[in-house]
């Protein structure tokens, strides 16, 4: 952390600012300049509150050096991660091979899952995504069928293959969920529901985070901090959009965070086309692109019969096109050494 003392600072405010330090277990480096003097601090400066540094007298400026996450963030772990999925196909996000998780936003019923989950293995999907817990803006709306849900799930596995993406809503589900799923979601209204994050923190299982409505990069990145801070590394992020004034689509689909976050992280992105868009119209292309920009994974609502979906229809592409989609994503992959 740096700390620009106001010009004309006297010997006594910088002396002060040297003993605040100490005392927070840092030490200094003072430079006097011939307009200024700046302190910098030498130290773990994420044990230092700015804040309080900003009001001590004498001080104009601090500016941190290091992200205030740190197991989360390239400086830590140059190498990315590479995180298995599970399922006995032997996927993973973080690798040479784009990870494309494909299923329908909610378990619906035995037969709608189990011939979306060999549909979505017969388009070259790895993991098979479907929530049994559903986080839904109204309480009137259909919440899932729950443990019936997740037993259906892991008997899709059971005949696919694929790994298990499901959402996980509160504490008291993570044991239930842990038993079935073998990626634990954490959905974008939970992002910053901490409680949860250190609760997920504690399993042996990824955790597929997604960012929140309004988060900004830094709070998401904390955000994976407070699992990895638990011991458990395996977070792989997920962009799903943000609120914006913008409303021809659900959400605004940022991408240039991808880069962003392979330059910061070592954790690995994936994007999901359909909560970010709201439109199948739009997911493919999104598909494409979010490829383009060097995503991880791609995690894809998709249902035999969209129109009759219990929920998020309007987002969810078919199977059919699931298929075309993975021809022109493996012919992008591949013009920038990955593979889909
Ligand atoms: C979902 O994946 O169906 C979902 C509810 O996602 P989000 O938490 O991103 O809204
Ligand atoms: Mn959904």
């Amino acid at each position: 952390m740096i700390i620009v003392m106001e010009l004309g600072a006297t010997q006594d405010k910088v002396e002060h600012v040297t003993r605040l330090l100490r005392e927070m277990g840092m030490r200094e480096h003072v430079i006097v300049g011939t307009e200024r003097t700046v302190v910098a601090a030498l130290g773990d400066e994420r044990k230092l509150d700015v804040g309080r540094m900003e009001n001590v007298p004498g001080v104009e400026k601090v500016m941190p050096v290091l992200a205030p996450y740190k197991m989360a963030s390239r400086e830590t772990q140059r190498e990315r991660s590479n995180i298995p999925l599970g399922g006995s196909l032997g996927g993973s996000a973080g690798g040479k091979k784009v990870a494309v998780i494909a299923g329908p936003c909610s378990v619906e019923d035995r037969s709608q899952l189990l011939e979306i989950a060999h549909a979505v293995k017969e388009a070259g999907a790895t993991a098979l995504r479907g929530g049994a817990f559903k986080p839904r803006t109204s309480p009137y709306a259909f919440q899932g069928l729950g443990e019936k849900g997740l037993e259906i799930l892991a008997e899709a596995r059971e005949k696919t293959g694929l790994a298990v993406v499901t959402e996980v809503m509160s504490i008291d589900q993570v044991a239930l969920v842990g038993k079935y799923a073998d990626v634990f979601q954490v959905g974008a209204r939970n992002m910053q529901n901490y409680n949860l994050l250190w609760a997920v923190g504690e399993q042996r299982k990824p955790v597929l985070l997604k960012r929140g409505l309004s988060a900004t990069l830094e709070e998401f990145l904390l955000a994976a901090e407070y699992v990895m801070s638990r011991g458990n590394s395996q977070v792989i992020l997920c962009e799903r959009g943000i609120r914006t004034f913008e409303n021809y689509c659900r959400n605004t689909l940022p991408l240039a965070i991808v880069p962003e976050v392979h330059r910061v992280s070592h954790l690995p992105i994936v994007v999901d086309p359909s909560q970010g868009t709201g439109h199948a119209h739009l997911v493919p292309d999104m598909c494409r692109a979010a490829v383009a920009a060097g995503a991880d994974g791609l995690i894809i609502e998709c249902h035999n019969d969209p129109e009759h979906a219990l929920t998020d229809g309007a987002q969810s592409i078919t199977p059919t096109t699931l298929k075309n989609l993975m021809v022109t994503l493996k012919r992008i992959a591949a013009a920038i050494d990955r593979d889909a």
